[in-house]
């Protein structure tokens, strides 16, 4: 039976703004539609989501390496992928109320999910959405120009007078920046078939329909990993990845009911399988992240529109070949909003309160401890002492306002895993309460041991 969660978008929205986690962008100035600013406690968790990542994908696997490519590429790079001739939405203008709406949202949304845009043709889509007359969202009306491909890309311009100025795009992607790194990643690492390229980085798309917080934005972070590999093993590793986004996920903390596989069942031009993660987002089940297997498509493009040779050579019976790559990619930001959903709780306590905790795993909560004086006036220097020893270890917060019982809800709040309280006794005997936030118990513990007890429990 399935349980009912208790988070929602609103809740999540409101929590986060009120405790500094994610603010509308540009906020003084009304906002800037889909775009949204980390907080202080925000930008500590998704480094930490980052941070995880990287961990699992570069530092704990055995021939995978990290770059950090420019966000800006020869534009040569996008024509090279294909972003330039179909990096497209089939858009539609609405002629009454002029929002502009996807056409394969507008069926989705009409038939609940009963209708799979994905598997039609543009024709298909325009012919199903006159035949069952879908009205526009907005105004509910039905009066749209046709569907018309819109290219996701933004364009922007380099050179220092008017004339003289070339048209070059914000990357839509960070895969681009390892493909065109394979030959250098190659050599200077010296790493043999099969290999990774990770990398993490903005990417920026013109999305038509953003919405749902964090979750459609049009600049956000991607966690991008190209596993180069020989043709014939790449149905192999195509499963492997496939099972390492899952574990990855187990790892952080998700329960498996809260995700599925989803293979794709339209594929892109170059991919030879594709599938997706999904999650049980507050607002339904969507796109966590997707695992490609893209052949030696982008190697081969990239060889004929640069001119460079891309061949791999096997050191050991010299033959030469293309790799096959296969590709796990999942945007920071996104993870960041599946893991405020999977945190999220809402939990009756005796004598009829409510309390919100966010169940972070503690490697990801922003703060590992907040160091609480019992009263500011006379263990206020001890606590500060106590916190600026823990920060040394991993990060703290410190609170000396308002009672215990609301400090601990405003950490329960933000998901630090350990409250520890600064009492008559510890100016006694250097003794110190520690409480967990998931079961709220309380211990008691010398402070000479606390830095060492947190760290074991903060582990990843
Ligand atoms: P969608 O179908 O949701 O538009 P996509 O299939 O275009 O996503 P990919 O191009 O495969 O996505 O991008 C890889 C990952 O990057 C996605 O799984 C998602 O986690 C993230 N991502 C893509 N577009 C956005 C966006 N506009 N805002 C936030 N994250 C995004």
């Amino acid at each position: 039976m399935e349980t009912k969660r208790a988070v929602t978008m609103e809740k999540l929205v409101n929590l986060c703004k009120t405790r500094g986690i994610i603010f509308p962008g540009s906020d003084i100035y009304d906002g800037m539609g889909n775009t949204w600013d980390y907080g202080p406690v925000g930008v500590e968790i998704k480094n930490n989501i980052k941070k995880a990542w990287w961990k699992k994908f570069v530092q704990e696997s055995e021939n995978s390496y990290g770059v950090d490519a420019a966000i800006l590429m020869n534009s040569r790079v996008w024509e090279a992928s294909g972003h330039t001739a179909s990096f497209s939405d089939p858009k539609m203008d609405c002629k009454e109320c002029k929002a502009r709406q996807r056409a394969d949202n507008l069926i989705e949304n009409y038939s609940k999910g009963e209708v799979n845009p994905d598997a039609m043709s543009q024709e298909e889509m325009q012919e199903y959405i006159n035949e069952h007359q879908i009205k526009c969202p907005i105004c509910g009306k039905f009066n749209w120009t046709p569907i018309r491909n819109f290219n996701l890309m933004f364009e922007t311009s380099r050179g220092v007078t008017e004339g003289n100025q070339n048209k070059i795009y914000l990357r839509p992607e960070t895969a681009q920046g390892e493909f065109v790194n394979f030959l250098n990643v190659q050599r200077s690492t010296r790493a043999k078939i099969p290999f990774g390229i990770a990398q993490i980085g903005k990417a920026f798309r013109n999305e038509i329909t953003p919405g749902n917080f964090i979750f459609r934005t049009i600049e956000f972070e991607q966690m991008e990993h190209q596993w180069f590999c020989k043709e014939g093993t790449d149905v192999e590793y195509y499963e492997e990845y496939k099972k390492c986004a899952w574990d990855f996920l187990l790892s952080l903390g998700f329960k498996e009911e809260n995700l599925r596989y989803k293979d794709h069942d339209k594929l892109a031009h170059y991919a030879k399988c594709a599938c997706d993660i999904q999650y049980n987002f507050p607002m339904g089940w969507s796109e966590l992240n997707g695992i490609h297997n893209r052949t030696d498509y982008d190697l081969s493009r990239h060889q004929e529109y640069s001119g460079k040779n891309m061949n791999y050579v096997d050191s050991g019976n010299g033959e030469k070949f293309i790799p096959y790559v296969v590709e796990y990619s999942i945007g920071a930001d996104r993870l960041m909003l599946a893991v405020l959903s999977e945190a999220y709780d809402e939990e009756q306590l005796e004598g009829g309160d409510t309390r919100i905790v966010m169940h972070f795993h503690p490697a990801i909560s922003a703060y590992k401890v907040c160091v609480l004086p019992l009263q500011k006036k006379e263990m206020g220097e001890k606590a500060k002492a106590l916190y600026k020893t823990l920060c040394k270890h991993f990060p703290c917060t410190y609170d000396e306002a308002g009672s215990i019982g609301k400090r601990y809800r405003r950490q329960d709040e933000i998901g630090t895993p350990f409250c520890v309280t600064v009492d008559f006794d510890t100016l006694q005997d250097d003794t110190v309460t520690l409480r967990d936030r998931d079961t709220m118990e309380q211990i008691r513990m010398p402070i000479s041991e606390l830095a060492s007890y947190v760290e074991n429990k903060i582990k990843y």
